[in-house]
């Protein structure tokens, strides 16, 4: 990353929730590196707002395991081990088929247009080859799955792992890859003719292939900060 670009553009007295968004979107448009430190003062500048807020945003992110607060160290984005990475995508085969077989049998009202919307939004980014957006959009193609079933619980949980999926696959992917071209439109297409079956199976298919893209074989040899710096208190 090169440091002497803004990492945020500086926004004035934004609400707690709005700098957790902004944060999230920034790991998903891969400006947030995992690993990454960041630091109350700093974001209460960029956010220009007070340290409390920061202070809010910041427990709610640890909370969903995508920042690590470790004492005297500080805050930095989750990265994710091998393992972890592993458990994540167990997890997303479990529930992401379910959530498109429950949109499919319907009623998902706006829902479809929404999700039609955001799939002519991927298309166009993929036109002008706009990878920072498109690999956002498409990572937020699946929270948006979850909105549309309109369960908070749902949604929160598609936000802890989509968004380490988004930093796994830059520490274990080979390039930065965006979800593979049409397979977003299947699914949608699916839950649009109610076919509920038709629907877990793409999104089944679909995950698999995010995960064949990634390189999780072996060990995690390098163990993580967290890890290092227990060991270092001997513990
Ligand atoms: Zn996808």
């Amino acid at each position: 990353m090169d440091p002497s670009l803004p990492r945020f553009q500086k926004a004035h007295g934004k609400s707690e929730a709005e700098i957790r968004r902004r944060i999230l979107q920034a790991i998903f448009e891969m400006r947030l590196p995992p690993g990454e430190r960041l630091t109350e003062e700093q974001l209460a500048e960029t956010f220009d707002v007070s340290r409390t807020v920061v202070r809010q945003a910041i427990a709610r992110l640890a909370q969903d395991g995508i920042l690590v607060k470790m004492p005297n160290i500080g805050t930095t984005v989750a990265a994710p081990t091998r393992k972890e990475t592993r458990d994540i995508l167990a997890v997303r085969k479990m529930v992401e088929p379910d959530i498109v077989r429950m949109l499919a049998a319907g009623p998902v009202g706006g829902g479809l247009d929404r999700l039609h919307a955001h799939l002519a939004k991927e298309k166009a980014a993929r036109n002008s080859d706009d990878r920072g957006t498109l690999v956002r959009l498409t990572g937020e193609f699946h929270l948006l799955l979850a909105e549309v079933a309109a369960n908070d619980v749902l949604t929160r949980l598609m936000t802890g792992l989509q968004t380490l999926t988004c930093l796994a696959i830059l520490l274990y992917a080979e390039q930065d890859k965006a979800c593979p071209p049409d397979e977003h439109s299947r699914i949608v297409n699916a839950i649009a003719e109610g076919n509920g079956e038709t629907a877990a199976r793409e999104m089944l298919r679909h995950l698999k292939h995010v995960e064949a893209d990634l390189k999780l074989d072996g060990e995690d040899k390098a163990s993580n900060f967290s890890e290092t710096m227990a060991w270092l208190r001997g513990a």
